[in-house]
This record gives structure tokens, sequence and C-alpha cells, in this order.
């Protein structure tokens, strides 16, 4: 189990994964759901997934003679 961030004990435990799309954020990625037995703490992981990276491509062709 890991560390509670509100109640500093070692009681939280993992419920689920859903999508960024189950969840109906925007983009695509990852949402662990996961809760603290001691306190009740609900704690919610966001992992965005960026499969886009044109930004660093537009970068590269400035250096181009
Ligand atoms: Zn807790």
């Amino acid at each position: 189990m890991y560390e509670c961030f509100h109640c500093g004990c070692r009681a939280v435990i993992w419920d689920f994964d859903f999508s960024f799309d189950d969840c109906g954020y925007e983009g695509d990625g990852i949402v662990h759901f996961c809760h603290c037995s001691n306190c009740g703490a609900e704690i919610e992981y966001r992992i965005p997934l960026d499969d886009e990276e044109t930004e660093k491509e537009d970068e590269q062709d400035e250096c181009v003679d």
C-alpha cells in the first residue's frame, strides 16, 4: 500500500483505471483511482499520453539552412 498524502498512513488502495475518454477529459491518457482506507480520501492520478509532438518538429525546421 502507498502512503496517503493527507493522513500519512500507508493505507492507500488502488481501485481501478479509466481512460480520459471514459471520464470525459480532453485528450488521451489514463486515470488511476485510489482511496485511503484510513481517512477515506479519494485519490485520482491523471497521466496524459501525448502522441503528437509536432512542436518539436517545428523547432527543428528553424535550424535548416
Ligand atoms: Zn489517508
